[in-house]
């Protein structure tokens, strides 16, 4: 079986084909710049010479003829005919209340997710326009939709809804949705198997610690809370997103500073988070390396965002009565000892030890908690790619 995964954004296209009978990547590749000059395909097959397109490509659909000429191309490609594809899995951000699990992507389902684009409007629409594209391109094969919302839908009404008038949850469906689900999924299944035992028994935080960032609660295989709400704004410090705060400085804001509803918009999402206290980057790694130096503003960015992380560790230890193991993953979590161990200092109390030896390494999965400790610390690599293409078989399958 071989599923081809499809992650379009505004102006990108992310893919991989996967050997599922293996879990093996045949290809992968980037399409950036579609629809703005410079547009590029960059297409890696294995063991074969990179391949790079350049040239106008206006849409989506165009992008993806140029992906599938280089997977089935006889010197940079992977396979002999887009006949072997199998079908294609979709990651689309925003699923609402409709979708608590992936689907067959049907016209009544497109009909829906249309219908969700208001809640993401940054994202969903990409992502249609990638569904149509590969309709287009690849009628006859078979479409799956996998949210990022879908995996925290498990969480009960007095953890989704906030304490505004309830008419607006019924009217314009005001919510916590949750996002980065795929990477909580896919991690907590990863975690299962590396402490043996079976998901349904086990209480997990799973720490996704990238760009964005997020943590979530789950508890016998079902996430009970998630730190991103509405919008991926919600929850950690974030690279360029301040995470939570006091929603009364959005107004004082846009009275103080003259403000409109787009600026005071930008200025939490893009001007924010690390990047907003330290003044140097929004990059992780540009932070430790100005915190190292001793610029203090850079110390303080990365003391918040620690801080953050491990109040919803201690929240979510309330919550479920406990913890099992707490998980690592994404760009900083998977790579950062120092993240690692500055989020668990201090947590000896409540069971949760770092080993400094066994957290002395990068982006692979290991144990990382001392011989004593009660809380299994786990460094786990996410693959939202591995899980949409798990998703997209199981439908086919099923
Ligand atoms: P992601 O959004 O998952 O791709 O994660 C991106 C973030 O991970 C960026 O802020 C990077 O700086 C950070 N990151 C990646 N590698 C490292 C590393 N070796 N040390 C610290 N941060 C890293």
């Amino acid at each position: 079986m071989k599923i081809l995964v499809i992650n379009c954004g505004s102006s990108s296209l992310k893919y991989q084909l996967i050997d599922m009978t293996d879990q093996t990547v045949l290809a992968k590749g980037l399409g950036e710049r579609i629809g703005i000059e410079g547009a590029i395909v960059t297409h890696e097959t294995p063991g074969k010479e990179k391949h790079v397109v350049q040239k106008p490509m206006e849409t989506h659909k165009e992008a993806l003829e140029v992906v599938l000429e280089s997977i089935v191309d006889p010197i940079v490609g992977a396979i002999v005919s887009l006949k072997e594809i199998d079908a294609v899995g979709h990651r689309v951000v925003h699923g609402g209340e409709e979708f608590a699990s992936s689907v067959m992507i049907t016209d009544s389902v497109i009909a829906a997710m249309e219908a969700c684009s208001e809640l993401a409007p940054l994202h969903n629409p990409a992502n249609l326009i990638g569904i149509h594209a590969c309709m287009e391109l690849m009628p006859d094969v078979p479409m799956v939709g996998v949210f990022d919302t879908a995996y925290h839908q498990t969480m009960d009404k007095a953890t989704y809804l906030y304490a505004l008038p309830y008419e607006l949850y019924e009217k314009h469906k005001i919510r916590r949705y949750g996002f980065h689900g795929t990477s909580h999924k896919y991690v907590a299944e990863r975690a299962a198997d590396m402490m043996g035992k079976p998901l349904s028994e086990l209480k997990l935080i799973t720490c996704h610690l990238g760009n964005g960032a997020s943590v979530a609660a789950i508890q016998g295989g079902k996430v009970v809370d998630t730190s991103m709400g509405f919008t991926p704004l919600e929850g950690l410090v974030m690279g360029t997103r301040c995470g939570d705060m006091d929603p009364a400085i959005v107004t004082f804001l846009m009275e103080k500073e003259n403000l409109s509803i787009a600026e005071v918009n930008a200025l939490m999402n893009k001007q924010s988070g690390v990047l907003g206290i330290s003044g140097v980057s929004s990059d992780f790694r540009d932070i430790e390396a100005a915190a190292a130096e001793g610029n203090e503003r850079a110390e303080l960015a990365l003391a918040k965002f620690y801080l953050r992380v491990k109040k919803y560790i201690g929240a979510y230890m309330a919550i479920m009565g406990g913890v099992d193991g707490i998980v690592f993953t994404a760009g900083l979590g998977e790579n950062s000892k120092i993240a690692r161990a500055e989020i668990c200092k201090g947590l000896t109390g409540l069971g949760i030890e770092i080993d400094n030896v066994k957290n002395d390494m990068r982006g692979k999965e290991a144990f990382i908690q001392t011989d004593d400790a009660n809380v299994a610390l786990m460094c786990i690599p996410t693959n939202e790619e591995l899980m949409i293409a798990k998703d997209t078989l199981n439908l086919l399958k099923g």
